[in-house]
């Protein structure tokens, strides 16, 4: 029964017979017209019981009329009750349509999936989502099982979640792949429930492909934040704002003894910092919570740390500080320095024993950055400049020799040590601040970055002034006696050699061997004596040089003429590759040069070796070279063996015979001519002596060779 009509109070039922007659429905349009013929047929039939008999109005044709009235009040009765059901199940109708056109708009409307399967595992209905999400149509998604949209690797736990369904499970937060119409994969999350009822699945799936990509994307960036951490060559520490460690890496293990297990969740204070400082520490952390204020964040700190076993040592740290919804958190790379700290003090100990030892041997050094062109200065150096120490012009002329004879030189062997690379070692004198003058020995090697440019000269300059004295006093004594000494064994040796030629008599076989060997020994000393002069002579300026038209290959000639017995008697082949190059120089003391180098080369040369001896033009200068395969010359040799008497073996002047002064002798001619000598050697692979001497093209090079 519908309670409207049957359970209600009489308010009620008036309220709804008023709806009734109000309704748009059929049931109130019947009413409405109904009601009032019945309304009218009540009234008659009132009258006519009332007021009928009095009228006359009474009888058999009034029984039937009001008997019709009556049958005509009942079927209005049935009309009206029919009519108000008729009204209500239209109603009820139009709300039900109503709610579905509802669902309906809703289920279309949904940005979420939202479908319903049969337990036959197909599709049913799908909506509009279904389509824009994977590309397929509605009647292409219904055409076959759902699963085989699925990822292969999905299927089985697909399958087991819709038989779960079906046997009246609930799914929630279910994944699985399925696949888009242009072959690729979504990740779609379910929400579902079986009607077993209906046999039919319902079922919300959402599209997060987008957010499991962000997830892998977070979880490989924390995975490689983790590896970076794992791996860093520093301890990584984490604190809250309680200063509890919240992260310990491996490096912080080894650092400070405590395994990751044990560290986590302690103090950092009471963990890694000196008793002496965790106040502070602690008092600074306070301080940042209350006011914001963390004056040690973001900067480097050298610091002390405590390590498990008790030791101290000192770490570098720099500290940043995070807030996240968990509240603060602190981060910190620490490194230990305790090598470093060591190389430093090693290092500031060498420096200042380098200092002492400057300061000891009157020798200061420098480094000359050709890049920017200033000079750096020892204190050393400058004191021996006279200058205040730490007084540091800056420019390179402040290095030059202010003694004016000495400045072209000094350029010139600078100038050639920048362009071939060769060590510099240079004498010069200059004028000091109070006007004397002293000697200085500079020697400096050129430092190439890796494409051979060059970046700068480091040296040193020594103070050789009193030893420089020494040796012009040893140089005058030895000039002195050797004058002294040239007549009388010169005489000797007359007499030596009229007594080895039998003029004078046969010898007995033992006097004549005497005599010989005291011939031998006499031409020795001579040779001495005579270099010794010659050296005294070319240095003093007592011998001028005779310049005069050369042929640089007539030279060698010549001069390889002079040792060709030498050679012969070595098994040495002297081999000559020579330019025709013409210049101006005094020839016979260049000859005295290339066959001094080249008895050289031949004294040191093993047995059936070759010395090669060759000439070329270069720029404005003939450049002259001899090279040997002999035993070379040690690195450390190569300039001082230019030296008076020096050898690199002790040996070398009793077994080949030299005295040490043939090299001095051949630098004194080529400075004397402005060239420059010097020697370059791979020990055990032989030795090469070069000699530059000036050849300016045009000044001979067009006479021809000369006579
Ligand atoms: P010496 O009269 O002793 O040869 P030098 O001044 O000519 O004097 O040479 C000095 C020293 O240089 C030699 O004693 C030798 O030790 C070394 N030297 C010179 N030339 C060569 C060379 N070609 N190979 C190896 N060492 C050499």
């Amino acid at each position: 029964m519908d309670e409207t009509a049957a359970g209600a109070t009489p308010k009620a039922a008036l309220t709804s017979v008023m709806a009734l007659f109000a309704s748009a429905g059929p049931g109130g349009l019947v009413v409405r017209r109904l009601l009032p013929a019945a309304v009218g047929a009540l009234v008659v039939i009132v009258f006519l019981r009332l007021e009928g008999p009095q009228l006359g109005l009474y009888g058999t044709e009034v029984e039937i009329l009001l008997l019709t009235l009556a049958a005509g009040g009942a079927i209005a009765g049935l009309l009206f009750y029919f009519a108000f059901r008729l009204d209500r199940d239209e109603a009820a109708r139009g709300e039900a349509e109503g709610a579905l056109r509802r669902s309906s708009r809703y289920f279309d409307l949904s940005s979420d999936m939202v479908c319903t399967a049969g337990f036959d595992g197909v599709f049913k209905e799908l909506n509009a989502a279904w389509t824009e999400t994977l590309g397929w149509s509605e009647a292409e998604l219904c055409s076959r099982p759902f699963v085989e949209f699925v990822h292969p690797d999905d299927r089985e736990t697909t399958e087991r979640e819709a038989t779960g369904l079906a046997a009246g499970g609930v799914t929630v937060n279910f994944m699985n792949r399925y696949a888009t119409k242009d072959g690729r994969w979504r990740w779609i999350e379910w929400k579902a429930i079986a009607i077993l009822e209906e046999g039919l699945i319902y079922a919300s799936a959402r599209d997060i492909t987008g957010r499991k990509a962000a997830e892998a994307a977070l979880e490989a960036s924390e995975r490689q934040t983790r590896q970076i951490l794992e791996t860093a060559h520093d301890a990584f520490v984490s604190i809250d704002a309680d200063g509890l460690i919240t992260a310990w890496n491996p490096q912080a293990e080894a650092n400070f003894g405590w395994s990751s297990h044990e560290a986590l969740g302690r103090e950092l204070a009471a963990t890694i910092i000196p008793e002496a400082h965790r106040e502070a520490h602690r008092r600074g952390l306070e301080h940042f919570l209350a006011t914001g204020e963390g004056p040690v964040l973001g900067k480097r700190l050298e610091l002390t740390a405590l390590h498990r076993d008790g030791r101290e040592f000192p770490i570098e740290l720099t500290m940043s500080d995070l807030e996240t919804e968990q509240g603060f958190s602190f981060n910190a790379f620490i490194r230990d320095i305790t090598e470093r700290r060591a190389s430093r003090e090693l290092l500031e100990r060498q420096r200042q024993q380098l200092i002492e030892a400057q300061s000891v041997g009157g020798f200061g050094s420098w480094e000359w950055d050709l890049v920017t062109g200033t000079i750096e200065r020892s204190d050393e150096l400058c004191r021996i400049y006279g200058l205040e120490p730490g007084s540091h012009p800056g420019s390179v002329e402040a290095m030059a020799p202010a003694h004016p004879d000495d400045r072209a030189r000094w350029q010139s062997d600078v100038q050639a040590t920048l362009e071939s690379g060769a060590p510099l070692s240079i004498e010069f004198r200059i004028v000091m601040p109070d006007g004397s003058v002293r000697v200085m020995h500079s020697r400096g090697e050129l430092v190439h970055d890796e494409h051979g440019t060059p970046l700068r000269v480091i040296g040193t300059t020594q103070d050789i002034t009193e030893r420089h004295e020494l040796e012009r006093a040893k140089d005058e004594f030895t000039s002195i006696v050797s004058h002294e000494l040239r007549t009388p064994l010169t005489s000797i040796r007359g007499s030596l050699g009229l007594l080895e030629s039998g003029v004078l008599g046969e010898l007995p076989a033992q006097g004549q061997r005497m005599v010989e060997i005291a011939v031998q020994n006499t031409d020795r000393l001579v040779r001495l004596i005579d270099d010794i002069l010659d050296i005294e002579r070319i240095n003093s300026g007592q011998i001028d040089m005779n310049p005069g038209p050369c042929d640089a290959r007539e030279l060698i000639a010549r001069a390889s003429d002079a040792v060709a017995a030498l050679a012969a008697a070595a098994n040495v082949s002297v081999l000559i590759d020579a330019e025709p190059v013409h210049f101006s120089a005094d020839g016979d003391r260049v000859i005295q040069t290339l066959t001094n180098l080249i008895s050289n080369a031949v004294k040191f040369s093993p047995p059936a070796s070759s010395v090669r001896v060759s000439c070329s033009r270069r720029d404005g200068e003939v450049l002259f070279e001899v090279s040997d395969e002999g035993r070379g010359i040690p690195a450390e040799n190569v300039e001082t063996v230019f030296g008076r008497f020096q050898q690199v073996d002790a040996s070398d002047s009793r077994e080949k015979g030299g005295t040490g002064l043939g090299l001095a002798i051949c630098r004194s001619i080529v400075d004397q001519h402005g060239g420059r000598i010097w020697a370059h050697s791979v020990p055990g692979h032989g030795a090469t002596f070069s000699f530059l001497l000036p050849a300016p093209v045009g000044d001979v090079a067009d006479r021809g060779p000369s006579t």
